[in-house]
């Protein structure tokens, strides 16, 4: 089985409308939504959820107001400022903000009057669902919660025991932008990635970061310049960089309005175009292929 990896050294790139597309090519695969700090790939796909699980990651202070005799030991201790004062009935008790609690466990162990718990928080969900191009894991986020790479590394877990399980030949993974820790979670160990990046200063020094990443792990890499017509020597001179890093471009994709009109109708851009970028896109999943059975794009 293998794994290819769509990453941008950051957002807005297009990389969720590549993978789509590709969703729309590969016949053989588990879909998987890594980019869960702003998970977008269900827009185009339209996820049946079949299975729902709740992720559970660190612990959170609760105070049982009842048991509390307020004798303020949690607030003073608390390096977080998380814990609030609340007047009741003329005496003082305490209150954890959820959003800024840590979950250290300080003030669960000073409490004398033991008033405080200490359960697992929940920080998210993910999710096993069916869409109409296979199989998807993906998953969501809570509110200020962290910890995204730990969420990352169960999608891509999940996604590549249900292709096992199915006799699959791919995983095809939507994963974070940037060089952080979520970005690691999903490339590590994984067969290809590939970078999708645009033709602008911003979008060079992304590709240079992410290239460095990819070198340190050692994950072969490929690239692909979307809108590369918007500044023709710039594709030049990211390609030409891509090549002496020992990444491989595998095609570029031209500048189209298919491309926004496809979000905006819920398709993929192959299914909402057959010409035009719809055949760039093409020609660069042919090289991804090649690349990711051994051969040259
Ligand atoms: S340390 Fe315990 S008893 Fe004291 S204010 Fe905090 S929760 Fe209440
Ligand atoms: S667990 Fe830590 S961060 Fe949370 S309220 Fe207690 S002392 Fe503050």
């Amino acid at each position: 089985m293998k794994e290819l990896v769509v990453i941008s050294g950051k957002g807005g790139t297009g990389k969720t409308s590549v993978l789509g597309a590709f969703a729309s090519l590969a016949s053989s695969k588990v879909l998987a939504d890594c980019d869960v700090d702003a998970a977008d790939l269900h827009l185009i796909l339209a996820p049946e959820i079949r299975f729902r699980n709740e992720f559970r990651c660190g612990h959170e202070a609760r105070i049982r107001m009842d048991a509390c005799t307020g004798c303020g030991g949690c607030l003073a201790r608390c390096r977080f400022d998380a814990i609030r004062w609340v007047p009741d009935s003329g005496t003082v008790r305490y209150t954890v903000d959820p959003i800024a609690c840590e979950g250290c466990g300080v003030c669960v162990d000073f409490c004398p009057a033991v008033a405080i718990d200490f359960p697992e928080s929940i920080a998210g969900e993910w999710y096993l669902s069916d869409t109409r191009h296979g199989p998807m894991v993906h998953a969501r986020l809570g509110i200020a919660a962290e910890n995204s790479g730990k969420l990352v590394s169960i999608v891509r877990q999940q996604a590549k025991r249900l292709a096992e399980e199915r006799a699959l030949d791919l995983v095809l993974v939507d994963g974070p932008p940037g060089i952080g820790c979520p970005v690691i979670a999903s490339i590590t160990g994984c067969s290809l990635i590939l970078i999708v990046t645009e033709p602008t200063l911003s979008g060079q020094h992304d590709l240079k970061r992410v290239a460095e990443l990819a070198r340190h792990f050692q994950v072969p890499a490929a690239v692909c310049i979307n809108k590369w017509d918007l500044n023709t020597a710039m594709s030049d001179a990211i390609e030409a960089y891509a090549s002496a890093m020992g990444i491989t471009p595998v095609g570029r994709i031209r500048y189209d309005h298919a491309v926004t009109a496809a979000q905006v109708a819920g398709q993929t851009v192959l299914e909402y175009a057959q010409t035009g970028v719809a055949e760039d896109v093409r020609r660069v999943w042919s090289g991804v292929e090649r690349l990711l059975n051994g051969g040259q794009p």
